[in-house]
């Protein structure tokens, strides 16, 4: 399994993180974990080609995290790749009409199968040949009304994406024994905020619900976390025996 952080940041722009992204390769399939502005670049600068995506499967359907969606499926329209599967949460079949509405033009060009999904599904991503060789279950997360995190297991290793979320007890316990968790930390330590992370409210739920993955990646940082990365590991590693890492655009994890 590689993990390839292809975005880290939000919606607002700032040297070196686009919108959210994280691009899963499970050595058979390619996963496409949200897809903000700026992903699709990133999808090239990291030598993936956006054409050999299997699926897309989203968290939810803020702009920062759907805005190149249908950029990428267009992109593959032009190199001659007419077939998506995107996977995401109760909504997601309207919100995509909806976008294709605005651009007509490429309303018969591909075709694209959506799945939507609850809070305890779990089930294998159809990918370009079948079957992807990975298991996907999904979690409840707060942010919006039907926001999901996501475990993926494959080849026996594991990744949990948390998508935007306040810390919550459905992502710890989908968290358990991972070997990575990609946890959103939006805000600095004592940022007044909900429907968020920061460093301390992460520590609250980690002392109710000790964290059992392996390593954990902070992603989803806003300009407001600029130099208080270290502050931020440093308090949660008080708190967690693993490893605690700053995730940055491009950054490749190997499981
Ligand atoms: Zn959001
Ligand atoms: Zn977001």
């Amino acid at each position: 399994m590689e993990i390839t952080f292809l975005g880290t940041g939000t919606g607002i722009p700032q040297d070196g993180r686009v919108q959210s992204g994280v691009l899963l390769d499970t050595e058979k399939n390619l996963l496409l974990f949200d897809c903000g502005c700026g992903v699709l670049g990133r999808i090239y600068e990291s030598r993936h080609n956006h054409k050999d995506i299997d699926a897309i499967i989203l968290t939810h359907l803020h702009l920062d995290h759907v805005g190149d969606v249908l950029a990428l499926i267009k992109a593959n329209w032009l190199v001659g790749r007419t077939d998506m599967r995107l996977y995401g949460p109760q909504g997601t079949r309207e919100w995509f009409e909806k976008t294709l509405n605005v651009y007509d033009y490429l309303r018969d060009k591909f075709t694209v199968e959506i799945t939507e999904l609850s809070p305890g599904d779990e089930f294998v991503p159809q990918g370009t040949e079948g079957d992807c060789n990975c298991t996907v279950r999904c979690a409840k997360t707060v942010h919006t009304e039907n926001s999901l995190a996501y475990r993926v297991e494959s080849n026996g290793k594991t990744m949990v994406y948390t998508g935007d979320t306040e810390p919550c007890e459905e992502v710890m316990e989908l968290a358990e024994d991972a070997d990575v968790l990609i946890h959103e930390c939006s805000f600095p330590l004592g940022f007044p905020m909900t429907n968020h992370t920061t460093p301390d409210m992460l520590t609250l739920m980690m002392e109710e619900y000790p964290l059992t993955a392996k390593k954990l990646y902070l992603t989803h940082l806003y300009p407001h976390m600029q130099g208080r990365y270290r502050e931020a590991t440093d308090h949660i590693k008080k708190y967690y025996k693993g490893e605690v890492i700053v995730a940055k655009d491009l950054m490749v994890v190997e499981l």
